[in-house]
């Protein structure tokens, strides 16, 4: 069986321990060695949780496949439709909605499986130490991983989102959960410094044996996680299922799929099931204001060197899009030092590039646009004008790098837009889009929005935003580890 390597250096673990880890000890990122393959025609009537089975099943090979059927089954029944993801289309324009989660943005699809995952690990690899998840958000990640571990024996969970990098509401979830083993802290920076931040722990050998002797043993919620990559994998193969059911496509025909992109967790997702056997043709990237990696699309240079621009799609407001290193790893054929050095480079230089045979290979496969501001505005009033369908900030990101694309290329192969956010995740943005300008803040707009638009409301939101906080720990960015040995003493 293949195994999980580091990206930076010869190091192999199991599936159990590459989980459990998050982060391998050199600082590199776990991949498979080898990709397993799934044929596409031996799924053609399955469910959402059966395509699940084959492609966990197919990654965590040392899980008891029953264990893996049960945690599957407890994970998504939480989901509002029995589709989990289900595929919304307007002429040649297919929305895969992937937030009809507990928390109403797309990381519910790994975050609710997660936990399982990790506890099954721990399990399997007889860790007894209560496991601390750390987790850097930059508003979604947060909640869905506190949803996901509140209460979940043997775990406890801290969170970091920038203090004023989230919406109104993303706080609120936030900073009302409930659950004996969860913490939430805001930081005086923004994403890339909560990362980092978090990244330095997991880093420090002599923090964590000091943990160690403490009872706790650190692992990650961040999407630089297996555990987390590996289940949103799935629905590129179920929406594909789904649109030869629907007629969008012959079995076996090329897709696209359009992801807006931030960590690069989504879309790397897409590249796995791709690797797998999934017929994609290109993987459209579609980046905010803060668009690195478009700038890398177009000139081959990863360079963070640049401003942060605070977005109204702040969950992609990242310039170190972390999972792009495992795309590295995969593009240069398995080159750790490559891979390692161009990682030192971006730490000391903020920037490196990669060998134009490389920078070919990765033009097969990717695509790479962006979206600015008052496009991401527009996009929004023209979709509900023409169709009456509400878009979220990010998808509407997605939504505009997809016409580019076609204009551009002159491609019409079907596509498929991941649509990440439910658009009461950012009300305030989404009702000013379409309808002007408002004093109303985001709470009071929610009802606005289902009214005027005719968009159903989830169910306890509004009660969410009137309930009181019950987190409001702050941080300064320096400060982190000492944050978090209080908090475990
Ligand atoms: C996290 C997030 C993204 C970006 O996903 P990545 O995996 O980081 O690329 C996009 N949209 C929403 C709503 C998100 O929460």
């Amino acid at each position: 069986m293949f195994k999980y390597v580091s990206t930076r250096s010869g190091l192999q673990v199991s599936p159990s321990e590459a989980i459990l880890k998050g982060i391998a000890s050199d600082g590199g990122l776990f991949v498979p060695s080898e990709f397993p393959k799934i044929d596409i025609r031996s799924l053609e009537n399955s469910t959402y949780n059966e395509i699940c089975l084959k492609v966990l099943t197919s990654y965590f090979y040392d899980f008891d496949e029953n264990d893996l059927k049960n945690y599957i089954e407890s994970a998504y029944s939480k989901f509002n439709t029995p589709e989990v993801t289900p595929v919304k289309s307007f002429e040649n324009l297919n929305f895969l909605e992937l937030y009809h989660g507990p928390t109403l943005a797309f990381k519910d699809v790994a975050l609710s499986i997660l936990p399982y995952l990790l506890t099954g690990a721990a399990k399997i690899q007889k860790i007894t130490d209560e496991i601390v998840i750390l987790t850097a958000t930059s508003g979604d990640t947060g909640k869905a991983a506190l949803e996901g571990f509140s209460d979940v024996k043997g775990t406890r969970i801290v969170v970091f989102f920038p203090n004023n990098g989230v919406s109104q509401i993303q706080r609120k979830q936030m900073t009302t959960q409930k659950g004996d083993n969860v913490h939430v802290v805001a930081i005086e920076g923004n994403f890339d410094d909560a990362q980092n931040g978090v990244k330095n722990i997991f880093n420090d050998k002599n923090f964590n044996s000091e943990l160690e002797t403490m009872g706790y043993v650190l692992s990650s919620a961040n999407s630089i996680n297996v555990g987390r990559l590996v289940p949103q994998i799935v629905y590129y193969f179920v929406s594909y299922i789904n649109s030869v059911k629907n007629g969008i496509i012959k079995m076996g025909d090329p897709m696209n799929y359009t992801v807006p992109t931030g960590n690069f967790g989504n879309i790397l997702a897409g590249y796995y099931a791709k690797q797998m056997g999934l017929p994609v043709n290109k993987l459209i990237c579609a980046s905010n204001e803060n668009n690195v990696l478009y700038d890398f699309f177009s000139t081959g240079v990863y360079d963070k060197n640049r401003p942060f621009i605070k977005t109204t799609s702040p969950s992609m407001d990242i310039l170190i899009s972390s999972n792009f290193e495992r795309l590295l790893y995969h593009v240069s054929g398995s080159d750790n030092d490559f891979v390692k050095n161009s990682m030192e480079s971006l730490i000391s230089d903020g920037k490196y590039s990669v060998p134009s045979k490389m920078k070919e290979n990765i033009d097969k496969e990717f695509y790479g646009g962006f979206c600015s501001e008052t496009e991401t505005e527009n996009s929004i009033k023209e979709i509900y004008e023409k169709f009456g369908y509400v878009m979220d900030t990010h998808t509407a990101v997605g939504y505009k790098v997809y016409k580019d694309y076609v204009e551009n290329a002159k491609d019409n192969t079907p596509n498929i837009i991941l649509s990440t956010a439910s658009p009461y995740k950012f009300t305030k943005s989404v009702y000013e889009s379409i309808f002007g300008e408002s004093d109303l803040d985001d709470y009071e707009l929610i009802a606005e929005l289902s009214k005027k638009a005719g968009i159903p409301l989830p169910n306890d939101l509004i009660e969410m935003c009137k309930s009181k906080d019950v987190h409001d720990t702050f941080c300064e960015k320096e400060d982190m580890k000492d944050l978090l040995r209080g908090l475990l003493k």
